[in-house]
């Protein structure tokens, strides 16, 4: 039975909660960049579909409202479902230029807006007809149509202030349609709000769900299983974005190159597992070294890269003093592990690319090794040691 519960514990660990993905839930200001692309893939493709959906289906119910309604009534409606269905037709089948940070939340937002918008403009032209007969239930189905719009909110991996910020209007709508009537009646009313409540409490706990999950995958694709280090693949993608931004800001952007020292010589006389215990407190030790948004990437072996948004080569000088002087833990014998660096920034050096930028720190490094190893050499042939 034990047995059977660490190869759950294990098979599920990384797909638990964790106390920093709170935050992450709550809202994207923390979103990794793995993260936000692949919300942006999710939340488009979804979009999407529900768009087609409700393309099609939205231009149907105008026969019922034929049926049932006299030509001053079914005609507008006629009249807004087939609008609604091209903006629908719009979201489904435009082209995707693929960029915008806010894109794939604006195609939600009027996702969502088209159906809340129809409820504005129905409710005042069906406040005067009486609710008897099987007229009555159509305009009950009208009436609910902000439920719909609410439990739509499901089908998205949200934040809980998205989710909030979304549902907002289509309770004012709701509101609105109530009363358009004349009169507000509480009671009636106080009871639909309530459920209208309960809708969008369970819609957020399928939003939350599915972002938290996607929030776990992104971090298991992403991290190198020894270290918790971002992995080369995820490292690539964040130094692309960063240095993306840099450009776009006119900001520095520094790159150290770490490799340890005389590595090889740890597996040899102590094992692999002895390595591999070095390697994972060495990485402990350099985030301890780092802020906050400075990232660090397993790039090979026992070779890291950590990248410095926003830090020139007096600010990454800074950070490699810590870094020393806090020591990369010790060698399976007591003696201190060190480490060969080498600095490149953006601006310092005139690189036009990332992979330029790491292949200056990379030459930097190795002459780091040509030196003596255990220093850093800096943008202009700077030595710390
Ligand atoms: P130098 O000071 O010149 O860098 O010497 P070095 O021994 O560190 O250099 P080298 O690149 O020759 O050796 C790197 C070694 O790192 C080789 C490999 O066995 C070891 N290594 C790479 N990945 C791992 C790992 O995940 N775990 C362990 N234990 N060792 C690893
Ligand atoms: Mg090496
Ligand atoms: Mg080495």
């Amino acid at each position: 039975m034990s047995a059977v519960r660490s190869i759950a514990d294990h098979l599920f660990a990384p797909l638990r909660v964790q106390s920093t993905d709170i935050a992450d839930l709550f809202g994207v200001w923390n979103h990794s960049s793995q993260l936000r692309r692949q919300r942006r893939v999710v939340l488009k493709s979804r979009t999407r579909l529900m768009a087609a959906l409700f393309a099609l289906l939205v231009p149907l119910w105008i026969l019922p409202d034929l049926l049932l309604l006299d030509t001053d009534h079914w005609l507008p409606l006629a009249g807004l479902r087939v609008a609604s269905a091209v903006v629908f037709m719009g979201l489904a089948w435009s082209r995707d230029p693929g960029c915008g940070r806010l894109e794939a939340l604006l195609r939600v937002g009027l996702l969502l807006a088209v159906p809340t918008v129809f409820h504005l403009l129905a409710a005042p032209l069906l406040a005067d007809l009486d609710t008897g007969g099987p007229r009555g239930v159509l305009l009950q189905v009208y009436e609910l149509l902000p439920f719909v719009v609410v439990a739509g909110l499901a089908v998205f991996p949200l934040t809980v202030l998205e989710t909030l910020l979304y549902a907002l209007p289509i309770f004012f709508a709701y509101l609105f349609g109530a009363h358009a009537g004349g009169e507000f009646r509480v009671a009636e009313n106080v009871g639909t709000l309530w459920l209208l409540l309960l809708v969008t409490g369970a819609a957020m706990v399928s939003s939350l769900s599915q972002l938290q999950y996607m929030i776990a995958l992104v971090r298991r694709a992403s991290a190198d299983t020894l270290t918790g280090a971002l992995n080369r693949a995820a490292g690539e993608e964040t130094l692309e974005l960063l240095f993306g931004m840099a450009v776009a800001r006119g900001e520095p952007l520094a790159l150290m190159f770490i490799d340890l020292d005389r590595f090889k010589s740890i597996n040899d006389n102590w094992g692999h597992e002895a390595g591999d215990t070095v390697l994972r407190a060495m990485a402990g030790q350099v985030r301890t070294a780092l802020r906050r948004g400075d990232v660090l990437v397993r790039w090979g072996g026992e070779e890291f890269l950590v990248v410095l948004a926003d830090s020139d080569v007096p600010g990454a000088r800074l950070v490699i003093e810590r870094l020393r002087a806090l020591g990369l833990g010790e060698r399976p014998d007591g003696t201190p592990l060190t480490a060969s660096i080498g600095l490149a920034e953006r601006l310092a050096d005139r690189v036009a690319d990332w992979p330029e930028l790491i292949e200056l720190a990379d030459r930097r490094m190795y002459m780091a090794k040509q030196g003596g190893r255990d220093r850093a050499v800096l943008p202009g042939q700077t030595i710390v040691r």
